[in-house]
């Protein structure tokens, strides 16, 4: 490929379009991307603490109203046929706040003493679950790590202490979320944005799962999960993170410090992030017209500028068209640049010109007279035999020069012979072309011009000299021959020798003369 100005202007635009393009994409989808992670990580983080604030609030009520019930349930534990109230109370917790999927009262030995609902079955019943003895030991209010009841659910329970006004311990009032279960928490968390690649999980402080989306990962242990291990010992917060099954997720988080659990809000990166892509090729898309305009431009432009350079190269090239220079001088100059090339090229021009001009005229005319010299006479000679143009020709010759440079010098005879090249241009016609042909010898080529015309041009010249004085002081005279072609010789040096033969003729006749090579019949 041949790489004109044009085509390397329009690469590099071409290459400065497309690289700005393609870095403006990638910035918008750079910064597009980081604003997307960073607002999940904020919704994450603020919906995080919204639902560990919501489940703590909850907790707490659940407590209240356990604790509240309690005083209700304390003076009946020491009253014969108290079961039904007893029940009826368990029944009244378990449906007014319907946190709970059973509720029991349990004595101190950890027999149960009512419970609902009743289809459970406990009465009478000891209780040796994690729960139910935690409550027993601690005898506080409690918030169970979550365990295996022996109803076979995964369970956690909450309870509160049953005190007499003496501070006795008489057992617990508690109820168990199943968390495997339609339950309180899955109310609470469950039902959110699972649909765009968002969810939620609480883990307790042990780092397993008690609520997750999936329930056959109820249980799970996920503390090797950073965030995980960072929301168990109480910091809220969001970041980065990957999970266990090696995809990126964004991830908000917070502590839920009445139960020491952590809720964590994620959702994976790709999916958060993929708007940005979508944002770049609508882009791409809604550049396209534009960029086509740029191409267009660019085109246009390259063209514009190119095209002066692109022509003076051209003439330069030809440089031996005859219109060159002015064909040179119609290009547009319209920037700086091709204005000054364009300058020196015309300078140059003009001065290769004019030094052409000055060694064809050393080379064609005689140096003294600068009378055409004998050379470039047989060149016209030549041409138009060539083209056969017919011609006559007149030979002279100085009479008695020698007697001139004699007596007044060479330099004098010099300027002798000056003047008569002078006299002989006027004496020709436009056109004829007048040579020095010897020392002192001159010719007069007439182009179409016959042998009478010839005569005429030579009698002028011969009477012109006679009757003027020359640079010498004297008249000078010479005597001429004169010669025809085609009419007296075809052959150049012939019809020379012919008109010569002439010249010698009107010497030794006396000289101041002008004689024509008769028309008889030639002998060649
Ligand atoms: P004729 O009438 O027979 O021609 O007599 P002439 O004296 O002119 O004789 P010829 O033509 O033979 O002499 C030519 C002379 O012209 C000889 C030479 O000194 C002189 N001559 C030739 N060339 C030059 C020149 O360039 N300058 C000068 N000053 N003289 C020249
Ligand atoms: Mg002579
Ligand atoms: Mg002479």
């Amino acid at each position: 490929m041949r790489w004109s100005l044009k085509k390397l202007i329009q690469l590099v635009a071409i290459l400065a379009i497309l690289l700005t393009f393609l870095t403006s994409a990638t910035v918008g989808y750079r910064v597009n991307k980081n604003t997307l992670i960073e607002s999940t990580l904020d919704t994450n983080k603020a919906y995080a603490e919204k639902l560990a604030s919501t489940t703590n609030t909850y907790l707490t009520e659940t407590l209240q109203t356990l604790e509240t019930n309690a005083i209700d349930v304390v003076p009946l534990l020491d009253k014969e046929d108290a079961q039904s109230e007893l029940l009826r109370i368990v029944e009244r917790v378990r449906m007014q706040t319907s946190t709970f999927n059973s509720v029991s009262i349990v004595s101190a030995e950890g027999v149960v003493q009512a419970v609902s609902p009743p289809s459970l079955k406990l009465i009478g019943e000891k209780l040796t679950s994690i729960g139910a003895r935690q409550a027993l030991k601690e005898k506080r209010p409690l918030i169970s790590q979550p365990y295996v009841g022996i109803t076979g659910e995964l369970i956690v329970y909450i309870s509160v202490p049953l005190l007499t006004d003496d501070g006795t311990y008489r057992g617990f009032l508690g109820g168990a979320i199943y968390l495997n279960k339609p339950n309180i928490l899955e109310k609470i968390l469950g039902d959110h944005f699972y649909e765009n690649g968002s969810y939620v999980y609480v883990v307790d402080k042990e780092g397993s799962l008690i609520y997750h989306q999936l329930e056959n990962r109820l249980k799970d242990d996920v503390s090797s999960n950073e965030v995980v291990q960072k929301v168990i010992t109480g910091i809220s917060g969001s970041q980065p993170l990957v999970n266990t099954k090696g995809v990126r997720m964004l991830a908000g988080y917070s502590y839920v410090p009445i139960a020491n659990w952590g809720v964590i809000s994620q959702r994976e990166e790709s999916l958060a992030v993929s708007p940005a892509s979508d944002m770049v090729f609508e882009m791409i898309w809604r550049s396209l017209p534009l960029l086509f305009l740029a191409f267009v431009i660019v085109w246009y432009v390259s063209r514009k500028i190119a095209l002066p350079l692109q022509k003076l190269a051209y003439y330069t090239e030809s440089s031996a068209q005859a219109d060159q220079k002015e064909k040179m001088e119609a290009i547009s100059d319209w920037y700086y640049e091709a204005r000054q090339l364009k300058g020196a090229m015309l300078h140059s021009i003009d001065y290769f010109k004019n030094e052409m001009n000055y060694f064809i005229h050393e080379s064609t005319t005689d140096p003294l007279t600068k009378l055409t010299n004998r050379r470039t006479m047989d060149g016209f000679i030549k041409e138009w035999i060539e083209h056969d143009t017919p011609f006559a020709l007149i030979i002279f010759d100085i009479d008695k020069f020698k007697r001139v440079n004699d007596r007044y010098g060479h330099a004098v005879g010099d300027e002798v012979l000056i003047y008569l090249a002078e006299a002989m241009q006027k004496a020709a016609r436009k056109g004829d072309i007048c040579c020095r042909y010897g020392g002192e010898e001159f010719i007069i080529l007439l182009p179409k011009a016959d042998k009478v015309t010839a005569y005429l041009v030579a009698e002028r010249l011969r009477e012109k000299l006679e009757s003027t004085i020359s640079p010498c002081g004297e008249v000078v005279t010479i005597s001429s021959g004169v010669a025809a072609y085609p009419l007296h010789a075809e052959h150049p040096a012939r019809l020379i020798e012919l008109a010569d033969q002439c010249l010698y003729e009107a010497k030794r006749t006396g000289r101041n003369k002008t004689i024509v090579v008769s028309d008889e019949p030639r002998h060649e």
